[in-house]
Parts: structure tokens; C-alpha cells; sequence
């Protein structure tokens, strides 16, 4: 049964669901190319609404003790779960992701308010002992104030929590920008922060785009953290636009994961790891296995395998529970992954299997491209250097294991890496040599929501997740109190 989807959309701002003053979007549906529904655009003036109801907001939700404020999570976590099948319908809609991976992410949605609930009683500080006696030093852990957290569109329902639900843990409040070309979801989520008893200004949704909605937001003298999750060149214009008021900047970026296959590997789980890895979410996934770097006593048959599992995947209608493999977001983000293919195959790569677009009528008015799979590729070659972020895979063999590790890590980017092998000393080696935020030994992709999220280089200064994500929403404030009964001596206590 196709669940009926809201037909208005608004903007949350001071607790008032409100329209845009700047107009409205289309939103297109990746999977027909047609638009299916209306999303506000909000103007500077409601830019800057948002930002005075976080701050008006801010200090009595931070007074609040934490155990209140995991009350209202908690009840956020349950109206997810009541309207996970509304929500996954409008995130294939918006987004064109299989309606199984939907449903995952609504779930994951969920699940980070109940997760960061459990904080309530784990904020901690420390107590040290003073120099002077009948002294002592508090470091507290106090709210940063007012967050500013800039979507992407790959999780567009799975990131409003992923940032919602530790500012408002941590007794902050937020202004939430999702992309463009995703923005329904997070505006649902919005009515059901309400309908859990969210205060007026502590949560705030402006929708719009990034030159105007996004820039007005991180241009500001008056925001404390600015979270922002997609590509690099954003980023570091985020980073630019902050920097003139020393603005805090937590910046989650692009990747371009290794996947490397040693010889004595499990074939088996390693090449469903390595396929699941690279065409969840049609490739759109800052992840992925982007490039495959296969011992070469085992290469032809890892390809081999490889392309025979790759086969059986369906392009198709996501809202399918059949299918596997959903459209490009946009027509532009096809465009993108077709010339880079192109490029490819003019550098000398071959291509082993796909290529192209599926030919069946159905599909032909939405982003869909095959599944491909290109070999005879080099390590200097733009498709093995630069993001693909669709369902396209290079496949290189190695002689050995420190050449897989040097290939690795001569990249700009620095997210995630995969290993698969059963070698103790290799998989110790790749936790020492691997030069990666996040390594995953012998499984798919995915992280955890207690684990750390985090990049290095230009996959960017950031990271989500677990009491390391947490910490980001919190700053810290020491406090000296005196109980001796007599003024502190001085600087220089033994002198
Ligand atoms: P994007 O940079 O195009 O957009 C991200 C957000 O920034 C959007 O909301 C956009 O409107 C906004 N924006 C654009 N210009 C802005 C400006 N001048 N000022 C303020 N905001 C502005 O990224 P995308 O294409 O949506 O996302 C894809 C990228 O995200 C990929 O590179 C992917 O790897 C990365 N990503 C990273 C992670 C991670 O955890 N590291 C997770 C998901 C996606």
C-alpha cells in the first residue's frame, strides 16, 4: 500500500510553521524526473527569525535538566517509529533510494534520539585539585548555544537527527538547512518535534538554497557551531564565511575509500562486502568503496565474482522492495558520473561490465545508470583519485600489501578504508600504516552510531557519532572556587 504524503509543506520557525517569503522549489522525483511536490524557500528575514527564536530559546532549554530533555527525545524516537512508512515513502520520493535502505534510515533516524537520550546522565565534568588549598578546579561541560547544521542530500531524513539529536542533549538549539533538492523529509520531522513537546525556537527549519539560505546562515556573527555534512568545496567555503567570526566549524566531507583484498581473503564476504559497499544508495555514499585494490593471485577471480554478483542486482522502481539499485539524485549528478566514466575509458580503463543507462521505457525519464565495473585501471587516473559517488567501480590489482597501503593513502581525501583478510600482522599493520578516520577489517559498510565518524585531510575537520560526536556540542568552562575563607594568594602560590 502506497502511503498518502503530505501535500504543504512550511518552514518551523519560533514554533510557528510559516511558508517561505522567498517563494517556493520544486522538488523532483529522481526515479521520473517530474516534480511531485512544493517546498518553501525562506528569506534572509527568516534566516535571521531562526537564529533570534534559537537564541531567545537557548537558555531555558539549557537550564532544563537533561532527563527532561531526554523525555522529549525519547518520545521523538517513538513518532519516527509511528511514521516510519510516511517517511520512507517521501524519502524515495525526494531522495530515489530503495524503499528497503528508506526504511533503514528511518529506523536510523529513530534510533539517534534514543541513543543520545542516554546521555542525560553522562555529561560529565572534572574536579582537580588546586595549587592553593582549600581550593578546587571545576571543568564543566556547558551547552555551545545556537547550532547551525547544513544537509546534504544523500540521508536527508537520517541527518536531521544524526545533528538534531545531540544539540538538544547537549541543551542547545538549532537551525536546521536541508538540501535543496531533499528537503521534504526534515520538514515532516519537524511537525513531529512539535508534536513531542519541543519548545517554541529550539528547533528551527529554513529550507532553500545554498548560495542564499545556506550562506545567510553561516555568514552570521551570532551562531556558536556551525555542523555541515556534504562536499568538500561547500566545506571550505563554509569554513571561509565562518572564519571572520572565528565561528567553531565541525565539517563532514567527501571520502574515497580503498578496498583492499589480500590474498588469503574470505572471497565470498569479501566481494558482497565489496559490492553492498559501493552500490548502497546508488554510490551516493561518502563511504563507499570507491576503488578496489585486489591482491593479483586472487584478481581475476574477485572481478569475475564481482561482476557475476553485480548481475544479479535490479536497477529499478525504488519504492520496489525488489529493486537494488535506485537513480542519481539529479540528472546533474548522472551528468557528472557519465563524463567521469567517459573520462575513464578515454585514460585507458575498460569496462568489464554496464555502462550506460538501462534501456527499459520505465525508467527512461528518471537518473538511472548501470552498474559498472572498469578494469586495466592506474592509480593516477581521476576515477581512482577523485569521488564518483554513483554505481561505478575501478578494480586494480597490487603485488603487495605496502603497495595497497601507499595507493591508499596518497589521496586528498581520508574517511573511510576497508581490509579484508585473515592475517592478524596485516590487519595490525593497516590500524598502524592505513592513513584513515575510519577503518573497517572484514565487513560492509556502515557505522555505528556509538563509534566516531570522523575524516582527516579533505574528507574534513569534523565528526559525528558516539560521546566524540557529542563533545562537538558542548564547550567546556572552568571554574576555580575558593571555599578556605580567606582570598587566594596569588599567581605564584609557593614563592
Ligand atoms: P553540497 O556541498 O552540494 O551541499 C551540502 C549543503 O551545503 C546543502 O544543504 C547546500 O545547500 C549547502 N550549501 C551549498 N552552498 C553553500 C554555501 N555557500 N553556504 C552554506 N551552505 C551551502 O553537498 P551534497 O552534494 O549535498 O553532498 C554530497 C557530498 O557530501 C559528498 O561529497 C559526500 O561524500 C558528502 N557526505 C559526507 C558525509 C560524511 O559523513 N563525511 C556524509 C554524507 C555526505
Amino acid at each position: 500500500m502506497t502511503e498518502a504524503i503530505p501535500t504543504n509543506f512550511q518552514l518551523l520557525i519560533n514554533g510557528r510553521f510559516v511558508d517561505g517569503s522567498a517563494g517556493f522549489s520544486s522538488v523532483i522525483n529522481p526515479s521520473t524526473g517530474k516534480a511531485f511536490a512544493q517546498s518553501p524557500d525562506a528569506s534572509e528575514d527568516q534566516v535571521a527569525e531562526a537564529i533570534w527564536a534559537a537564541r531567545e530559546a537557548q537558555p531555558k532549554w539549557g537550564m532544563q535538566s537533561p532527563l527532561q530533555r531526554a523525555v522529549i527525545m525519547r518520545q521523538i524516537a517513538r513518532l519516527i517509529r509511528r511514521d516510519a512508512e510516511q517517511l520512507a515513502t517521501v524519502l524515495v520520493m525526494e531522495q530515489g533510494k530503495p524503499i528497503n535502505e528508506a526504511r533503514g534510515e528511518v529506523a536510523e533516524a529513530a534510533e539517534f534520539f534514543d541513543y543520545f537520550a542516554e546521555f542525560a546522565r553522562r555529561i560529565q565534568g572534572e574536579i582537580l585539585p588546586s595549587d592553593f588549598p582549600g581550593e578546587q578546579i571545576w571543568i564543566q561541560r556547558v551547552p555551545v548555544g545556537v547550532v547551525v547544521a547544513i544537509l546534504p542530500w544523500n540521508y536527508p531524513c537520517g541527518l536531521v537527527s544524526r545533528k538534531v539529536a545531540p544539540a538538544l542533549i547537549a541543551g542547545n538549539t538549532i537551525v536546521i538547512k536541508p538540501h535543496e533538492e531533499t528537503p521534504l523529509t526534515a520538514l515532516m520531522m519537524m511537525r513531529l518535534f512539535v508534536e513531542a513537546g519541543v519548545p517554541d525556537g529550539v528547533v528551527n527549519v529554513v529550507s532553500g538554497a545554498g548560495e542564499t539560505v545556506g550562506a545567510a546562515l553561516v555568514g552570521r556573527n551570532d551562531v556558536d557551531l556551525i555542523t555541515m555534512t556534504g562536499s568538500v568545496a561547500t566545506g571550505k567555503r563554509i569554513m571561509s564565511s565562518a572564519a571572520g567570526h572565528l565561528t567553531p566549524v565541525s565539517l563532514e566531507l567527501g571520502g574515497k575509500a580503498p578496498f583492499i583484498v589480500m590474498d588469503d581473503a574470505d572471497m565470498e564476504h569479501a566481494v558482497a562486502a565489496a559490492v553492498t559497499s559501493r552500490y548502497m544508495n546508488c554510490g551516493q555514499v561518502c563511504v563507499c568503496n570507491e576503488r578496489t585494490l585486489v591482491h593479483r593471485s586472487r584478481y581475476d577471480e574477485f572481478v569475475e565474482r564481482f561482476i557475476a554478483m553485480t548481475r544479479t542486482l535490479t536497477v529499478g522502481d525504488p519504492m520496489k522492495t525488489t529493486t537494488d539499485i535506485g537513480p542519481k539524485i539529479s540528472s546533474r549528478e548522472r551528468d557528472k558520473v557519465e563524463k567521469m566514466l567517459a573520462k575513464a575509458v578515454a585514460d585507458g580503463a575498460e569496462i568489464a561490465f554496464g555502462g550506460g543507462r538501462p534501456q527499459s521505457k520505465d525508467l527512461a525519464d528518471g537518473f538511472f545508470i548501470n552498474p559498472t565495473v572498469l578494469t586495466n585501471v592506474t592509480p593516477d587516473m581521476d576515477i581512482m583519485t577523485d569521488e564518483i559517488f554513483g554505481p561505478i567501480v575501478p578494480i586494480m590489482p597490487f603485488d603487495t600489501f605496502e603497495e595497497a597501503v601507499a595507493i591508499s593513502n596518497n589521496s586528498r581525501f581520508g574517511l573511510s578504508a576497508y581490509l579484508f583478510t585473515n592475517d592478524f600482522n596485516k590487519i595490525m599493520a593497516a590500524v598502524s600504516d592505513v592513513s584513515f578516520g575510519e577503518i573497517y577489517v572484514n565487513r560492509s559498510a556502515g557505522e555505528l552510531l556509538q563509534a566516531y565518524h570522523v575524516g582527516y585531510r579533505d574528507s574534513g575537520p569534523g565528526g559525528d557519532d558516539g560521546v566524540h560526536g557529542l563533545d562537538k556540542y558542548l564547550r567546556k568552562k572552568t571554574v576555580y572556587v575558593n571555599y578556605s575563607g580567606k582570598p587566594t594568594a596569588g599567581l605564584m602560590p609557593f614563592r
